[in-house]
């Protein structure tokens, strides 16, 4: 009897601390939809290079305030300038954190067609059929990375590529110089 009270009492707090942490309706609201707004300027490859589940995960921390405008590597500068006008002026300004350009290569040699790599990557840039030889198409991959954990054999790497004319741009100038 005591111990079915006790768990009551402990089910009643939890709630209520749950209650506590969670956002007023309306400011709830009002973050759903800045959320949508945000994340239809995300380019959608689902690819976690920003470090959550997806676009709509990092669109609903950016707003929440939880995170930077500078996390989306797929989306580039343009995507970051874009969110930082929509989400104020204290952002502006925020250029992609510099990392190299990374693409997957897959080592044909030892590749046994299981296409576990097809089904994980977001942007669907792996080609091959089951028990043949599977290749990245590089232009389009974003170099997330998603396709190497569930390869049995580990034939996939990812590599740099070369820096070319197009890429390349001044480097971003010091805070308070
Ligand atoms: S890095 Fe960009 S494209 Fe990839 S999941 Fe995050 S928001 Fe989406
Ligand atoms: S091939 Fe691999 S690294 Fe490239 S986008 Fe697909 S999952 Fe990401
Ligand atoms: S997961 Fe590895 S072995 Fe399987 S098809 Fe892809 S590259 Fe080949």
């Amino acid at each position: 009897m005591i111990a079915g009270l006790g768990a009551v009492a402990l089910l009643a707090l939890a709630a209520a601390t749950t209650a506590a942490q969670r956002p007023a309706p309306r400011l709830w609201l009002e973050r759903r939809r800045l959320g949508a707004r945000i994340d239809a300027l995300l380019p959608q490859s689902q690819c976690e290079a920003c470090g959550y589940r997806g676009c709509r995960p990092y669109a609903e921390a950016l707003a929440s305030g939880a995170v930077g405008v500078d996390r989306c590597p797929p989306g580039g500068d343009a995507t970051a300038r874009a969110l930082a006008e929509m989400l104020g002026e204290e952002r502006a300004g925020a250029t992609i954190a510099a990392r190299p350009r990374l693409v997957a290569r897959i080592d044909e040699d030892w590749c046994i067609g299981c296409t576990k790599c097809i089904r994980a990557c977001p942007v669907d840039v792996i080609i091959g059929a089951p028990r043949q030889m599977h290749t990245v198409i590089a232009a389009p991959c974003t170099g997330c990375g998603l396709c190497l954990p569930p390869c049995p054999v580990d034939c996939i790497v990812l590599e740099p590529v070369a820096q070319a004319a197009a890429d390349w741009r001044w480097p971003a100038p010091e805070r308070g110089a």
